[in-house]
């Protein structure tokens, strides 16, 4: 799918467009593609702040809380004025501030096992900035069944991982999120960044990974992060790429595509900030 640039456009996005592997081809196809951004905070603000300016055309904004105070420190799409706001308006007003050319949709609600699919249906691919295991895990089942590119962040501390579910594509270098948590996390064992803390700028790098691993799903002719996870460690300045495989025998993918492999050992945080 791809959808027509007006002149303005061509204008707003040159010093992309003019990269040979985005060209036109890329720009018109972020223009016609319509992608859920699950979480208006800390990794939701550099994720939709690049993902509006490149022009992705339509941007969904899912989220369920308002701006306080000590949000600030690393949400940095929102600003003082937007205290108390629902942050998926203080996000909108930001996206449309900043570009004329794309449609905000906002989605004030939270995103559950009843809802996900009903949310997601509307889209074309996710990006989950959320910053629970039950969240993440009706979004990614969500995904999975309607054959959807989840790319998915975490973040906790001064640590951060980026990966992308895409499981439905065959082959054991494709896993789920439940190949890579075979058992359900409860909130006991994700304690909230209100206890455990957060570094702002890991957010802005690893929103910044997720943005760019977005892009390139829908621009197309690039690798996908799918089957690997790059792992950030903001103290020691050090990101590695490690490699995941399907988990044998994981009922989650099974039926999804490819067959069993072996699965590395690699627990991301599913905290988000
Ligand atoms: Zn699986």
């Amino acid at each position: 799918m791809s959808a027509a640039l007006t002149a303005e456009e061509e204008v707003h996005y040159q010093r992309q467009m003019v990269m040979p592997d985005w060209g036109r081809t890329g720009q018109e196809r972020l223009k016609a593609a319509r992608v859920l951004v699950v979480g208006a905070g800390g990794l939701g603000s550099p994720v939709l702040q690049y993902l509006g300016a490149a022009g992705v055309g339509t941007i969904g904004i899912a989220d369920y809380d308002f701006v306080e105070v000590s949000n600030l420190h690393r949400q940095v799409i929102h600003r003082l004025a937007d205290l108390d706001s629902p942050k998926t308006a203080s996000a909108a007003a930001a996206l449309r501030a900043a570009n004329p050319h794309i449609e905000v949709v906002e989605h004030f609600s939270p995103v559950n096992e009843e809802n996900a699919a009903g949310l997601i249906a509307g889209y074309d691919l996710v990006a989950d900035c959320t910053d629970n295991f039950a969240t993440r895990d009706a979004l990614h089942a969500a995904c999975l069944a309607q054959r959807k590119v989840l790319v998915s962040g975490a973040a906790q501390i001064a640590d951060g991982t980026v990966t992308t579910f895409a499981a439905f594509r065959p082959g054991d270098g494709n896993p789920c999120f439940r190949c890579l948590y075979p058992d359900v996390l409860t909130p006991a064992l994700t304690p909230p960044c209100s206890e455990i803390g957060v570094a702002g700028p890991v957010l802005a790098v690893i929103g910044g990974l997720q943005a760019m691993e977005v892009l390139k799903e829908i621009i197309g002719g690039a690798g996908s992060l799918s089957g690997t996870i790059l792992v950030y460690d903001g103290w020691q300045a050090d990101l590695r790429r490690m490699r995941l495989d399907r988990r044998p025998g994981c009922p989650h993918c099974a039926g999804a595509a490819g067959g069993a492999g072996t699965a590395e050992t690699a627990y991301p945080p599913v905290t988000g900030g």
